[in-house]
């Protein structure tokens, strides 16, 4: 059942139960009145009938005496003949002592007679109520009876009637209450009245169904006529209707006031459990008119209240949720398509920032000296007002501390507590990240960097929430820190020989384009070195591959101890090796070949306790742009002075000719090719002097022997050297 259907019955029944009962109270009181008025106007009726038809009786008495008192039989009948003619009886009855009639009046009704004694009753209808006295001469002896009576016809039941103010009827007999001798009451009410009467006896009233109130009366001692007295009840003959009709009405007018209750009072609510309904659905943009200042009323007011939040907080999270999409959309295309540390980095924070709503941020990486050192940051710049970028040594203040620890942390710091050397900050989440798979369990490794946010949005602390969402970043970070690691050792093993850890051919290759390239460029020079240790099949034969492998490895070592940062040795194959020397020319590279040369010859090189092997190298130098125009060109320049060099004996160096018959006494320096002023370590003032002096000085190419000394091993001759090998190229 509905609400509106409950609400409905309840007020029906609120409404119907007093008007029912109104009415059967009404109904049952105005009944009760009525009967005890109308029985009330019975009694009075009887004894009014009793007292008239005693008076009668008295009256017929004394007109007997006074014919009784008359003992001559004529002057009896002038008597009676008066008694008549007066009116004080209808008619005189004389009998004697046997009963047999001696005189009647003319007009007599027949006999019997009622009696007033009631003695006997007359089987049948009543003709007339008598009133008899004995009739005796003066000696007393009884001569027979005098009877005067009053004929009980229609006008006598009327005059009783009128008398009384009921209907009266009288009976044929107590014994046949439905025969009627006369009858006031009309024909419509009679056969009811007369059904009613039959039910009771005594003073007891009854009713007929039309409303008319029923009693006897009599026969009995002094009133011996039987009677059946009514009244009609006084109470308006529709009032049961009227009651029903009334009771009905107002179930009705119930009916429909119910109803339109019902309906104003639930509408509210009805509209309420839709919207609800929508809610649930998922539709937030269900409303409820508010109809009222009530109870309903401030519902739908709160209903309201909370779907409109609710939806702006739900457009707020979807918004936030495409944000973060799109930025772990960035973060996952930047993490799958670049190695590029710096950048991945700073699409790490931005995500982060905009993940947790940070005003600012940094991440920090840990460099080999136990610094943590800014490698981007994001709304920092009025925060940090020297220190740029961020320097946190491991340990001190908070970023040092959650690095050192390896326990993110969040808080809130006072404006007077900042720690030196960190951003300003009211609220701060700093989350450590590890090397992942590092050998340290979970959650201790040690971290190598440091993601920190900066003031919340709003003033609120950061949450563990947003710790946690930063955790997932700091572990992109780490993944990406350690991707950008491995990456670069790939890199620096594909691009790397593992003897020597020289730079391999690949690299050369690249590493030629590329400085060609720049020397162009910027209109610098760049020098070729290529070197062949000499007479290394003799090492290998003599001592063996392995101690060959350490001389070659010691070979690089010292290679790379003689050059500046900015050049590059390659270890060709073998026992070839070769090195770019940026913006240098030949007289720059020629001290460079002295020294290296130096180098190698002037310490054995120690492979155990008791084998110590001197090896020397030849040398081969061509420059560009000088020599040649591309950098394959000025390799094999290189190579070719190298050739040079061996046939010239070897353990020495040679540069290249700038054209085979371009034979000069100088080494040609294009003018601008000049050395830059960097400080770097090169052909010094030392190199010089042994450039200007030594004999091993290449004064000319292609003088074969000049300037070449033999090599420090030994053995070798100044004869023709073998044919090169082609290397393939
Ligand atoms: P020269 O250059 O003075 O004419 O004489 P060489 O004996 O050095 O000449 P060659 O180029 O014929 O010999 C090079 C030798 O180097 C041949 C090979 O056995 C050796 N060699 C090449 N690569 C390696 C290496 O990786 N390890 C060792 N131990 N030996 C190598
Ligand atoms: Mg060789
Ligand atoms: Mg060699």
């Amino acid at each position: 059942m509905t609400l509106r259907g409950r609400l409905t019955a309840a007020f029906l029944a609120v409404v119907l139960g007093p008007v029912l009962l109104g009415a059967v109270f009404v109904g049952t009181t105005l009944a009760a009145v009525d009967r005890s008025r109308s029985t009330e106007r019975l009694g009075l009726a009887a004894s009014t009938v009793r007292t008239s038809v005693d008076a009668l009786c008295q009256q017929l008495r004394a007109a007997a005496d006074a014919v009784a008192l008359r003992t001559d039989p004529a002057a009896r009948a002038g008597a009676a003949t008066q008694v008549v003619s007066r009116g004080l009886a209808g008619a005189v009855l004389v009998t004697d002592v046997a009963g047999t009639t001696t005189y009647a009046t003319p007009g007599a009704p027949p006999t019997p007679w009622q009696d007033c004694s009631g003695d006997r009753t007359v089987a049948g209808p009543v003709r007339a109520l008598s009133a008899r006295v004995d009739l005796r001469d003066p000696a007393g002896v009884a001569l027979g009876t005098v009877a005067a009576a009053q004929v009980v016809d229609p006008a006598f039941v009327a005059r009783l009637a009128a008398a009384t103010g009921v209907a009266v009827t009288l009976l044929d007999g107590p014994a046949a209450p439905d025969r009627v001798t006369h009858t006031t009451e009309s024909n419509r009410v009679r056969e009811a009245v007369l059904a009613a009467a039959s039910t009771v006896d005594g003073d007891r009233v009854t009713e007929t169904p039309d409303g008319r109130y029923v009693r006897r009366l009599g026969p009995s001692p002094g009133q011996p006529l039987p009677l059946v007295l009514s009244v009609p009840g006084e109470q308006p003959a529709g009032l049961p209707a009227v009651l029903v009709g009334a009771v009905l009405l107002a179930a009705v007018l119930a009916v429909l006031a119910a109803w339109r209750l019902a309906r104003v009072t639930t509408r509210p609510l009805v509209e309420l459990a839709g919207a609800v309904d929508r809610v649930a659905r998922g539709d937030l943009t269900a409303r409820v008119p508010v109809r009222s200042r009530d109870e309903i009323g401030r519902l739908a007011g709160a209903f309201n209240r909370m779907t409109r939040e609710t939806a702006s907080y739900v457009a707020a999270l979807t918004s936030s949720r495409d944000q973060l999409r799109g930025h772990l959309a960035v973060l996952g295309d930047t993490l799958a398509s670049t190695h590029d540390l710096q950048r991945i980095l700073r699409v790490i924070l931005h995500s982060a920032l905009a993940a947790t709503g940070a005003r600012a941020g940094a991440v920090l990486l840990l460099d080999p000296d136990g610094v943590l050192v800014g490698q981007c940051a994001e709304g920092l710049d009025d925060r940090v007002p020297d220190a740029e970028p961020l320097r946190v040594p491991l340990g001190t203040g908070v970023i040092g501390a959650v690095a050192a620890t390896g326990e993110p942390q969040r808080g809130r710091v006072e404006p007077a507590e900042a720690p030196a050397g960190e951003p300003r900050c009211e609220t701060y989440v700093a989350v450590p990240f590890a090397a992942p798979g590092g050998a340290e369990p979970a959650g201790r490794e040690p971290a190598v960097g440091v993601l920190a946010l900066y003031d919340r949005l709003g003033g609120e602390e950061f949450d563990d929430d947003d710790l946690a969402t930063l955790r997932t970043f700091a572990g992109h970070a780490a993944v990406a820190v350690e991707n950008v690691r491995v990456h670069e050792e790939a890199q620096r093993l594909s691009l790397t020989d593992p003897l020597t850890g020289l730079w391999n051919y690949r690299y050369l290759r690249e590493s030629l384009r590329r400085e060609v390239e720049r020397a162009s460029r910027f209109g610098r020079m760049l020098s070729i070195l290529a070197l062949d240790v000499d007479r290394f099949k003799r090492v290998n034969d003599t001592y063996g591959h392995t101690a060959g492998d350490v001389v070659l490895a010691e070979f690089a070592r010292r290679i790379r101890g003689e050059i500046r940062e900015v050049d590059l040795a390659f270890r060709q194959g073998g026992e070839e090796f070769v090195v770019l020397l940026p913006e240098t020319d030949a007289r720059g590279a020629a001290i460079v070949a002295e020294r290296l040369g130096a180098a190698v010859r002037d310490t054995p090189i120690v492979v155990d306790e008791h084998v110590a092997i001197t090896v020397t190298v030849s040398i081969g130098i061509a420059v560009y742009p000088d020599h040649a125009s591309t950098g394959q060109q000025v390799l094999d320049a290189a190579d070719e002075a190298l050739y040079a060099a061996k046939a010239a004996g070897r353990d020495g160096y040679r540069v290249t000719g700038l054209r085979p018959d371009a034979v000069t006494e100088e080494i040609p320096v294009p003018a601008g090719a000049v050395s830059p002023d960097d400080e770097l370590p090169r052909a010094g003032p030392a190199a010089t002097r042994a450039a200007e002096g030594s004999s091993r000085q290449a004064a000319a190419v292609p003088a074969p022997t000049a300037g070449v000394t033999q090599p420090a091993t030994g053995g070798a001759s100044s004869g023709p050297h073998p044919p090169r090998q082609s290397r393939g190229r």
